[in-house]
């Protein structure tokens, strides 16, 4: 039977959900209904049509998304995902998420977004390749290495952040490496910056569990998602000596209760992080999430954890590495039955982290190894990590209304200075 609660759950969108919890922040934080007002939606979202010349030699048109969410702190920052699902609405709950993980850490940027509605899985490299340069094109005049910083999101990588930005110099007519973060090192990308997402995972995962007195080795973890992050962060967690009990891709997922062999599903997983289709004996992702482990990662797509299947997860710590996989009635399931729930706009801040260390060296024109990189991340997860969780204790709020509370509160506090409210 399906409950009410069940039903109302379902009904707010992602964009809605983030409202919801941007509102109770600012509450919570003592600013007026104002700010709620001109946070709920980006200031600027630019909606771009553009034709693409597919190698058959027809022209296809297609859509895309640029919202820049608040620039009061600084340039408005946040990847650019190419996928088929890409709506204008998530693209701006996407961007207002930008806002808070920057807020979070105090990086100088208000959050940014992009998309593209298309299917890099049935494109040709050169198609990629055009339409990732049309793109940049067609947004040309909102974006810059001092007003609005694009990044690698879902199904865009590297490659991808090198063509813009080859794009970008184009246009511009002089070298700007700062334009795009998530570049390759040979055009100024940062060290560190690939596995970056799943490292401030591994630090969030590593920290929860530290708070929860649970040893990282031999718990047994469950990762939805190979992607960038997902792939990543199962094999930091083996290295760490955790037993990954579960993967999946878009197609299904495995589970085995002794463990999976993670090199090998890492090297045989293709760009996109398909590797089930390869196993015979798999499970749904919806049952995956219900398995029995120790830290849930739910690494792939928005609404996975619902009030339907919150009640049934049996980790006693979920750790968000995608945007949005758990809906506002689950968080409050989750919380109320004691699970520590470490959010998105915390959990997965590490790529941007990492992005605004590029931006900085691009500056600076000085570069540093990846041990560097590497520290630095690690301070600034652990003591955000540290901020969002005393914030919850002092407020007595769960730890994704608190995110929102330390995310916030800067942009807040720069429009009033700004003399904007
Ligand atoms: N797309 C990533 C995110 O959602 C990274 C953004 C960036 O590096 O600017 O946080």
């Amino acid at each position: 039977m399906t409950s009410l609660t069940a039903v109302r759950d379902r009904e707010l969108n992602v964009l809605e959900s983030a409202q919801r919890v941007v509102e109770s922040a600012l509450r919570q934080l003592g600013y007026g209904p104002e700010y709620v007002e001109l946070l709920k939606e980006p200031l600027r979202m630019l909606t771009v049509r553009f034709p693409v010349r597919m190698d058959d030699g027809s022209v296809r048109v297609f859509t895309g998304y640029r919202a820049q969410h608040n620039d009061a702190v600084g340039p408005t920052k946040g990847g650019v995902r190419f996928h088929p699902d890409v709506t204008a609405e998530e693209i701006q709950a996407l961007s207002l998420w930008m806002t808070i993980k920057c807020g979070i850490h105090g990086l100088p940027y208000g959050g940014g977004k992009g998309g593209v509605v298309c299917d890099p899985r049935t494109m040709s490299a050169a198609e990629l390749e055009r339409l990732s340069r049309a793109y940049v094109r067609a947004i040309s005049q909102i974006v810059g290495p001092t007003k609005d910083v694009p990044a690698p999101d879902v199904f865009t990588n590297a490659q991808i952040m090198a063509w813009m930005l080859d794009e970008y110099s184009h246009l511009r007519e002089f070298d700007s490496p700062s334009f795009i973060t998530g570049k390759p090192r040979a055009i100024g990308g940062s060290a560190g910056r690939e596995t970056a997402t799943a490292r401030g995972v591994a630090l969030c995962v590593e920290e929860a569990a530290r708070r929860r007195g649970l040893s990282l080795a031999g718990a047994r973890v469950i990762v939805q998602g190979f992607g960038n992050a997902g792939s990543y962060l199962a094999q930091f967690m083996h290295e760490a000596g955790a037993r990954v009990v579960g993967i999946s891709d878009a197609y299904g997922a495995l589970y085995h209760p002794d463990g999976l062999p993670v090199p090998e599903l890492l090297a045989a997983r293709d760009s996109f992080g398909t590797v089930t289709t390869r196993y015979s004996n798999t499970i749904t992702n919806a049952e995956l999430l219900e398995q029995p482990c120790d830290i849930l990662v739910p690494a792939a797509i928005e609404n996975q954890i619902t009030a339907d299947n919150a009640h049934r997860i049996q980790a006693s710590i979920v750790v968000e590495a995608a945007n949005g996989p758990t809906t506002l009635e689950a968080t409050r399931i989750l919380t109320q039955r004691g699970v520590l729930l470490v959010p998105d706009v915390l959990a997965n801040s590490g790529g941007v982290t990492v992005s605004y260390f590029e931006w900085v060296q691009n500056n600076q024109g000085l570069y540093w190894p990846e041990e560097e990189v590497a520290e630095k991340l690690r301070s600034t997860m652990l003591s955000s990590f540290d901020k969002v969780y005393r914030m919850a204790e002092e407020h007595g709020v769960d730890m994704r209304l608190a995110a929102y509370m330390v995310g916030m509160e800067r942009t807040a506090e720069a429009m009033h200075y700004r003399g904007w409210l």
